[in-house]
């Protein structure tokens, strides 16, 4: 550290978190982006302020106390993070155990100043961070490490490592090394190197916040271009995406089928109770086939009171399959009626199932052909599973 003293150091990280905590605050305020986050993240970074800004400003107090209350501070600094983390993965467990965890930790550093300790505080401490900092890399893993590339995922999670890491460390110092604890008494201020790794942990765990707002967001997007508003179900164009997509894995041997639904006589549900029971029964059937569908399998809401499902089959030719599936969908529809008002409305649909062909790019003719099986189905009295005959085999 040639170049920065320590004050300095401890200056650009006050400037830096007072920044950080500015900029989340415009994204709550202004841009309303993640605000619940933002806002946790305000409140994290200007935690860590006063121990980074206070110098020797309580020099004249007990050790006990003057160190057990930055260490409480940090502490919180570090639950708020996790708290803003979980919002930003979109976790929807409640954090008990970062509750139990905090707070043991927490009682553990005021046991530790009203026993006139000056290195409990910092140790209880020390431990307590390392164990919410796994707990963060923890949460990235599981909130993104499915849908984001490893390397990725890894340098999102590396900061807080390397914070769990650098808390056992200086934990393992403090409790082992004799002398260690006095040594960090004596000065009021941190050594260079810790100096340094602050700022570098901070500047890191904020990038790793912004990386994962930045992701959230394009989520966001994306389930807004790609999903129905009212019944979450693909919309029309990305499900021809998707079929487009399936028609293209066709010559690799990966086949496909079709079903076609429209439900019967659905504006009869409008006319009698309303738009609204027309609406919820969009959704009930929307909910009630997305459980009987595997997470492969994508359902899309083409228009009105249309859908296709699209499966993927373990045997290209396998129509049989995919019209037992059909037929799954239909009795578990007729066997659930929707509850509106106190009443049960009994609800049907018909299917039409047809496998692709060749020289097909974007699944137009599979299209077709599931759709005419349907008005087969429609005009032969509906509630009921019609099967395309087979078309010409592809390559597969
Ligand atoms: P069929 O058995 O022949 O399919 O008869 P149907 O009544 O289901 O078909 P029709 O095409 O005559 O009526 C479809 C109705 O779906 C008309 C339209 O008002 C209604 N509809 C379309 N989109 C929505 C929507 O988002 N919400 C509600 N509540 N109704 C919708
Ligand atoms: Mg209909
Ligand atoms: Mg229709």
């Amino acid at each position: 550290m040639k170049f920065l003293d320590v004050p300095t150091l401890l200056q650009i990280s006050t400037a830096f978190n007072l920044m950080a905590a500015l900029a989340w605050l415009v994204l709550a305020k202004a841009f309303r982006i993640a605000p619940r986050a933002s806002w946790l993240m305000v409140a994290s970074h200007l935690a860590r302020v006063p121990h980074l800004s206070c110098g020797d400003c309580m020099v004249g107090w007990p050790a006990a106390v003057r160190l057990g209350l930055t260490e409480l501070l940090l502490l919180a600094s570090i639950v708020l993070l996790l708290l803003a983390l979980r919002r930003m993965l979109g976790s929807r467990v409640r954090p008990r155990h970062i509750a139990w965890i905090s707070g043991a930790g927490a009682v553990g550093i005021v046991a530790g100043m009203a026993s006139g300790s000056a290195i409990a505080p910092q140790g209880v401490n020390l431990l307590t961070v390392a164990v919410l900092a796994a707990l963060a890399v923890r949460e990235i893993w599981r909130g993104v490490g499915d849908r984001l590339s490893t390397g990725i995922t890894v340098c999102t999670a590396l900061p807080f490592a390397a914070l769990f890491v650098l808390s056992l460390l200086q934990a393992s110092l403090l409790i082992l090394v004799p002398g260690w604890g006095e040594r960090l008494l004596a000065n009021p201020l941190p050594g260079p190197w810790r100096a340094a790794l602050g700022l570098m942990l901070t500047v890191g765990i904020s990038l790793s916040l912004i990386a994962l707002m930045i992701w959230r967001l394009i989520m966001r997007i994306q389930h807004l271009t790609h999903r129905d508003p009212l019944t979450g179900a693909l919309n029309r164009r990305a499900f021809e995406q998707a079929l487009a997509e399936a028609q293209a894995q066709l010559a690799r041997g990966r086949g496909f089928a079709l079903i076609m639904i429209d439900i019967d006589h659905f504006k009869r549900v409008n006319d009698a109770h309303g738009h609204a029971a027309g609406d919820a029964a969009l959704l009930h059937c929307v909910a009630l086939w997305q459980a009987s569908l595997r997470e492969l399998d994508r359902l899309g809401r083409l228009g009105g009171e249309e859908f296709c499902v699209l499966l993927p089959l373990s045997s290209p030719r396998d129509q049989a399959a995919a019209a037992m599936i059909a037929e799954r969908l239909r009795a578990r529809l007729e066997a659930s009626p929707l509850r509106w008002q106190s009443q049960d409305l009994p609800l049907t649909a018909s299917f039409g199932v047809a496998l692709p062909g060749v020289g097909d790019a974007r699944g137009e003719g599979v299209l077709a052909r599931a759709d005419a099986e349907l008005y087969r189905a429609k005009a032969e009295g509906r509630n009921r599973v019609c099967v395309a005959d087979q078309p010409t085999p592809g390559p597969a």
